[in-house]
């Protein structure tokens, strides 16, 4: 019998993209031994001018450049292409359909991002569609999600099983933090890969 589909999916503003998201995906990747990682940039909110919304343009540009030498990471232009702000669940119900219902989904997130999301609403039916893993993040307390997993087993009954935590090589890195340091002519060499910096650099973004 054909083993069963693993994909796992990385979804985050990556404004930009750097390495936290990279190692994040490639450790979900070993780890949970996933056939391959989809990034899925999020799209604009609505309320956003045509001149920022080119940024989505940009953040998918770079995180296809960032992702483009692991031949087992891929990009999608679905949350883009959808305009406004997507949720979650429309995302995961989407995916589940292209690749079919049978094929296991992952959503990776980080310490602080799963705690957003499953606080949302329809967390029992996004809880049906996929399963999670939470990277440890610098700066984030991770028994916080063994609180959420506790206060969802209460209310779901046993869909917990499927929040799992993944201990990840410690990176203090973050986009704003990359942000504000291009802002401020200071170094992002080493957060981001090279393409990515210079890509910041000719487009002359977050000046
Ligand atoms: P911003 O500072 O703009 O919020 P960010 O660095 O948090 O950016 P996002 O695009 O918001 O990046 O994050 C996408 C996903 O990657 C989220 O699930 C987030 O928790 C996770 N993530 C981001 N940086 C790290 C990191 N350094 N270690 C582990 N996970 C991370
Ligand atoms: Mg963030």
């Amino acid at each position: 019998m054909k083993e069963k589909l693993k994909i796992g999916i990385m979804g985050g503003t990556f404004n930009p993209i750097h390495h936290g998201h990279l190692v994040t995906a490639g450790e979900a990747l070993n780890q949970f031994c996933l056939d391959k990682v989809i990034f899925i940039p999020s799209g604009d909110p609505p309320h956003k001018n045509s001149k920022e919304e080119k940024i989505a343009e940009h953040r998918y540009l770079m995180t296809v450049i960032a992702t483009s030498s692991n031949k087992n990471f891929f990009v999608s232009r679905i949350e883009i292409d959808r305009k406004g702000k997507s949720y979650t669940v429309d995302t995961m119900r989407e995916l589940k359909k292209l690749y079919g219902e049978d094929t296991d989904l992952f959503f990776i997130t980080g310490a602080d991002a799963i705690l957003e999301i499953l606080t949302w609403k329809k967390t029992e039916e996004i809880i049906g569609l996929c399963s999670f893993i939470a990277a440890t993040r610098p700066g984030y307390n991770i028994s916080k999600i063994q609180d959420l997993k506790a206060r969802l087993f209460k209310k779901t009954g046993n869909n917990t099983q499927k929040i799992f935590v993944m201990e990840i090589p410690a990176l203090a890195i973050s986009s704003t933090d990359i942000r504000k340091r291009v802002k401020e002519n200071r170094p992002i060499d080493y957060l981001v890969p090279e393409g990515v910096s210079n890509y910041i650099l000719k487009h002359g973004l977050y000046k």
